[in-house]
């Protein structure tokens, strides 16, 4: 293990030095006013988080994954008609899971590297009474960001009362994701992503909506119960065992987050996911999502120079300078590597992964210019929106 291996991946992110002491500290009992203080806290940072007044009522120990099987559990049935838009590898799991279930699903597709059409998506539900739509805002495995306010749009004007289940694992805490005011039902998070956390805790959002669905529907769920996480939170507890380290480190990462505030935390993903992108033009690479609207801010795919292999470039990176980025996945896999850059990084890890980057490509072979690309960045960074006192 290298001393100097920094994470460059779209979860697990680097975690901030107050948030990694906390994971060190002692158990405390999870019945106790201790912990009801330290909940209390941690579920109004989530609320202010997912911008809601409704419920968050997970705080569970699980992966994203885990939060996405709550969303389906507790508000369909099986036999129930979704809609599930499919852009990737995790938009395709949300939609295996729903089917597992028991729903009826219809899978519409995109290729990878692109966004749904808010009209086709209208199209599309006007054919059949659809009970929910699954959307997965930030796909991470091609690096695309769904318009989630038009979709919504659009599918609230065929169906005013469909159910909206979106995964924003890698979405929250990146961009502007106003649960309330988009109307969205359950939204569902992990931490070892935006929450500058270890993996290992689930969160998710539920409106209304998605109250009066969980009444009537059947598909079966015990942990992942809405109603129990629900009747537990207004004794200050969990129903299970929680995370406590992982929620003690969430306590600090919050207070991190809130002294930043949200739009400063989306201006900088703003800034460095441009940084990037115009860094990876100028040393003449090609980006998998070409349409700056739909670029995903968490995460940046890029293919390497004709000739050199993705998975060797990321090799070079990390035996060089410890600088560990993810490859493509499914029909990607080989093919692409992508740059992590959501949570606790900031527009100086951009320039030093660009300036490695372009070194990297020299000793393979390519052949490019030193320095455009960190040239690039740093022009991008003089006109993007991140603000230094
Ligand atoms: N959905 C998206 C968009 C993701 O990026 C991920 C993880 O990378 C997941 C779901 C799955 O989350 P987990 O691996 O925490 O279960």
């Amino acid at each position: 293990m290298n001393e100097h291996m920094r994470l460059m991946l779209p979860g697990p992110t680097p975690i901030p030095p107050s948030a990694q002491n906390a994971l060190g500290r002692p158990m405390i009992n999870h019945r106790g006013p201790e912990f009801a203080e330290l909940f209390a806290r941690c579920m109004d940072g989530m609320r202010w988080l997912f911008q809601t007044r409704g419920d968050v009522v997970l705080l569970a120990a699980a992966s994203g994954t885990g939060g996405l099987e709550s969303a389906i559990a507790n508000t369909l049935s099986p036999g129930d008609r979704v809609l599930a838009l499919v852009a990737g590898e995790f938009g395709a799991r949300f939609a295996d899971m729903a089917e597992q279930f028991g729903a009826n699903v219809t899978r519409l597709l995109v290729d990878y590297g692109q966004a749904f059409s808010p009209d086709e998506l209208a199209s599309q539900l006007a054919l059949v009474p659809y009970r929910a739509v699954l959307i997965t805002h930030n796909e991470t495995s091609t690096a695309v960001m769904q318009p989630l306010e038009a979709l919504t749009r659009a599918a609230r004007r065929v169906h005013p009362d469909i159910l909206i289940l979106v995964d924003a694992v890698s979405s929250l805490g990146v961009v502007d994701l106003p649960v309330d005011a988009w109307d969205l039902d359950v939204v569902v998070s992990g931490s070892q992503k935006a929450f500058m956390i270890p993996p290992g805790m689930a969160a998710a959002s539920v409106s209304q909506r998605a109250w009066e669905a969980s009444k009537v529907a059947t598909m079966p769920r015990y942990y992942w119960s809405f109603e129990q996480h629900k009747q537990f939170e207004g004794k200050g507890q969990t129903p299970w065992t929680p995370a406590l380290s992982l929620m003690y480190a969430l306590d600090e990462s919050l207070k991190i987050m809130q002294a930043e505030g949200l739009p400063a935390i989306f201006a900088r993903h703003e800034t460095m996911t441009g940084m990037l992108r115009r860094g990876a033009e100028a040393m003449g690479l090609e980006l998998v999502v070409t349409n700056e609207a739909i670029a995903s801010r968490s995460v940046t795919a890029i293919y390497p120079p004709a000739g050199i292999a993705a998975d060797a470039v990321r090799q070079r990176m990390q035996a060089d300078f410890g600088l560990v980025l993810a490859g493509g996945q499914g029909k990607m896999a080989g093919k692409i590597f992508r740059i992590g850059h959501l949570g606790f990084y900031q527009p100086l890890d951009m320039l030093t992964v660009l300036a490695a980057l372009e070194v990297t490509l020299v000793r393979m072979g390519a052949e490019l210019h030193l320095g455009a690309g960190v040239r690039a960045a740093q022009d991008a960074l003089l006109k993007g929106s991140v603000v230094h006192a």
